[in-house]
């Protein structure tokens, strides 16, 4: 039985507030837990387990906890390890709980297990019709596994196709000619690809009574998390493992929804109570991961986003006040590398871990320029994703293309760069797919430039040590570098969100309602990872290949910044999400509220470290002055070096900001809640002093 005692079951109750206590308790089967980001959904998941192990209502070995990714399910063990089980405990993703029960019951009737097929892209190539060959294949591939997620066979894929207004690469009806090809050949040849998995672990329970008995009394107890992104093949292979019995809890965000493009269903949870009359429905509406002020910004872009966005989803902040998010402005995308590095070191305070902050940006393209920023400045960083570029098939194909050239280094650049475009092909990835390219070719001329005599196989030897999941410093304290979808479910005091940018963020191909709706909801993934900081970036200009193109401001992020003006004014923030980037009012300057930086939009904060001493008046110079005196004299007195009290950036804010209020002084880049306790009121009697 547990290891729990029952005498810990109050202890579990413990920090927890009534909505997620009733939850964790409640007796209701099934159970669904609709609430949003960082309403401790996860929390309750976890707490509810233990507690029921605890009460000796369930024995933890029988319980099944499925996620999405196999982050999360190492993150869900972990959590329960802490709250005392220590019995084994299943905890996983759809899949691989699928093919471990495949591969027992393979073994348990002695059938040869079938290969899997993980190249599918080139498997698909060589089953394109001749007219078809500049097809990228990887986009077949899209639509193969868009309609097996869904449960479509090759015969109805053209009229779902249809219906879901996707925009295959081919004609649908040739789509699934090549989709009944391929499942035809796959099965010659005893192959099972990563979707098979769920569908014939499904089949055989249903066939196989012995076995779905076996996985039934294994599996009594049944949790899901991010319910809203689960796929129909996912929710059919669940209702296999359950039965007829109703144990199930499931938790999710409708507003968090961000795989619908690949065939996930996110109307499964709103359906949930009308499909279980018996189940309780419980709704979270506190936030406890974020500030007021980066809960307020959230709170604005779900507000400003028209369809596809729940607006009862806003939620109430618990946590203490924070900085007001910033939002900077770079000339280019490489200032903008070279700005998130210098904002990483820059939050990094004294004694705090790097993994506190991360660096969340759309597109695994724009991971590398990231990278290379943070390994110049020294900032150990790690890489989590999905599919890092170098994973990516197009860059893959370009790399292969690579290492079969004989020329020099320039002709081989020469040869990648021709090859972007066809690379690309056409069709909705087309443009994602020529940004990973591009980006593999800036990195080779990155090394060409640092090179003195640049080769290929040196530049794929670099390549490998510089970009690789497995460098040295990886598996230590790191900044976490990683996309909006890859940081689902995860939390860090710090985020930096780079690229925010028309064309990424939304994302270029997102032309219909729905897939722009999608984008949305991402966006706002992203902002609510945030704990304490927030700051997001935007390049004026992006170098893709040889070109440099002319970036606009991303609109969610014209939300954000109306947001962040509403905060410093003290209005309402989600008032300025319902009319999406209406500015708002500015603020007269009072003496209390002093006039902020009459040289720059007030909405628009300039890129990190561009506020100069010259942009300072003769007042403001002089301000200037005392600060830096008085933080001489502070470190003298403290024996650290002047950066660690306060960076010459902090001080020019101030000198140029005069902010009135301790609030005002956690506006100011560089001031946290620490340091604005500890020297505030020094800090405002200077900028009083100077006032007169
Ligand atoms: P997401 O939608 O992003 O997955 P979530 O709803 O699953 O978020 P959790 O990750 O469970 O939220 O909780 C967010 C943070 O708030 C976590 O750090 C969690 O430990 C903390 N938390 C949750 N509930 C409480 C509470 N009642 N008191 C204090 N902290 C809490
Ligand atoms: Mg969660």
């Amino acid at each position: 039985m547990s290891t729990v005692s029952v005498v810990d079951a109050d202890a579990l109750l413990e920090g927890l507030n009534p909505a997620q206590r009733a939850a964790v308790t409640s007796a209701a089967s099934p159970l669904c837990i609709l609430a949003g980001a960082g309403s401790g959904k996860t929390r309750v998941l976890t707490r509810r387990i233990a507690w029921r192990a605890a009460t000796g209502d369930l024995d933890p070995r029988h319980v099944l906890a499925l996620t999405f990714t196999r982050k999360a399910a190492g993150e869900l063990t972990g959590r329960l390890r802490s709250l005392g089980l220590h019995d084994r405990l299943a905890a996983g993703t759809f899949h691989s709980v699928a093919y471990a029960q495949l591969r027992s019951r393979w073994a348990d009737r002695g059938i040869q297990p079938p290969t899997l097929l993980d190249r599918k892209v080139g498997f698909v190539a060589r089953l394109l019709p001749a007219a078809a060959k500049d097809v990228p294949a990887v986009d077949v591939v899209a639509e193969i596994e868009w309609a097996k997620a869904r449960m479509v066979e090759p015969d109805g894929y053209a009229a779902a196709a249809t219906a879901a207004g996707r925009r295959p690469p081919l004609d649908p009806a040739e789509v699934a000619r090549v989709f009944a090809r391929y499942e035809d050949a796959r099965r010659e040849r005893r192959l099972v690809d990563f979707d098979d998995l769920l569908r014939v672990c499904r089949r055989d329970l249903l066939r196989d009574p012995e076995f779905a008995a076996a996985q039934r009394w294994r599996f009594q107890h049944l949790f899901v998390d991010e319910f809203q992104d689960v796929n129909p093949l996912q929710q059919a292979l669940l209702d296999a493992w359950r039965g007829d019995r109703l144990d199930l809890c499931v938790v999710g965000d409708p507003n968090q929804a961000i795989y619908a493009w690949n065939g996930a269903d996110p109307e499964a949870l709103r359906r949930f109570p009308k499909r279980f009359p018996s189940a309780e429905v419980v709704r979270l509406t506190e936030n406890y991961r974020s500030s007021p002020q980066i809960l307020a910004v959230a709170n604005a872009v779900l507000l400003g986003g028209g369809r596809g966005v729940d607006r009862g989803g806003a939620l109430q902040a618990t946590r203490p006040d924070g900085p007001v998010p910033a939002v900077h402005a770079y000339d280019d995308d490489r200032a903008e590398a070279r700005g998130v590095a210098r904002a990483v070191r820059d939050h990094h305070a004294p004694g705090a871990t790097w993994s506190a902050q991360a660096v969340l940006v759309r597109t695994n393209a724009q991971i590398p320029a990231i990278e290379e920023a943070l390994a110049a400045g020294k900032i150990p960083f790690r890489v989590r994703g999905a599919a890092p570029l170098l994973e990516q098939p197009e860059v893959k194909a370009a790399l292969a293309d690579l290492r079969r050239s004989r020329g020099t280094f320039d002709e081989a650049l020469a040869d990648l760069a021709a090859s972007v475009d066809e690379a690309a092909g056409t069709g909705d990835r087309a443009e994602e797919r020529r940004a990973n390219v591009d980006a593999l070719l800036q990195l080779a001329r990155d090394h060409a430039a640092v090179e003195a005599a640049p080769t290929v196989p040196g530049f794929l030897s670099w390549l490998s040590s510089t970009t690789r999941a497995d460098q040295p410093d990886r598996q230590g304290d790191a900044v976490e570098i990683t996309t909006f979808h890859a940081a689902k479910g995860l939390e860090w005091p710090i985020v930096h969100l780079a690229g925010l940018e028309q064309g990424l963020v939304p994302i270029g191909h997102a032309r219909t309602g729905e897939a722009l709706a999608e984008e949305l909801r991402l966006f706002y993934v992203a902002v609510t990872r945030a704990e304490r900081e927030l700051v997001c970036s935007w390049a004026a200009q992006r170098r893709y290949g040889t070109r440099d193109l002319r970036r606009e401001r991303s609109p969610y992020l014209d939300t954000v910044v109306a947001a962040c003006a509403a905060l410093r004014a003290g209005t309402d923030p989600v008032e300025v999400g319902k009319g999406v980037a209406t500015p708002a009012p500015a603020s007269p300057p009072t003496r209390d509220r002093p006039h902020r930086r009459s040289r720059t939009r007030p909405d628009l904060p300039r890129a990190a470290g561009a506020l100069a001493p010259a942009d300072l008046d003769d007042d403001g110079r002089q301000l200037l002055d005392a600060l830096r005196a008085w933080r001489t004299e502070k470190a003298r007195a403290a024996g650290m070096p002047a950066y660690v009290i306060c960076n010459d950036r902090t001080l020019v804010e101030i000198a140029s900001v005069r902010p009135a209020t301790p609030a005002q002084l956690l506006g100011v880049h560089g001031l946290g809640e620490v340091k604005v306790n500890r020297f505030g009121d020094e800090l405002l009697a200077l900028v009083g002093e100077q006032r007169g």
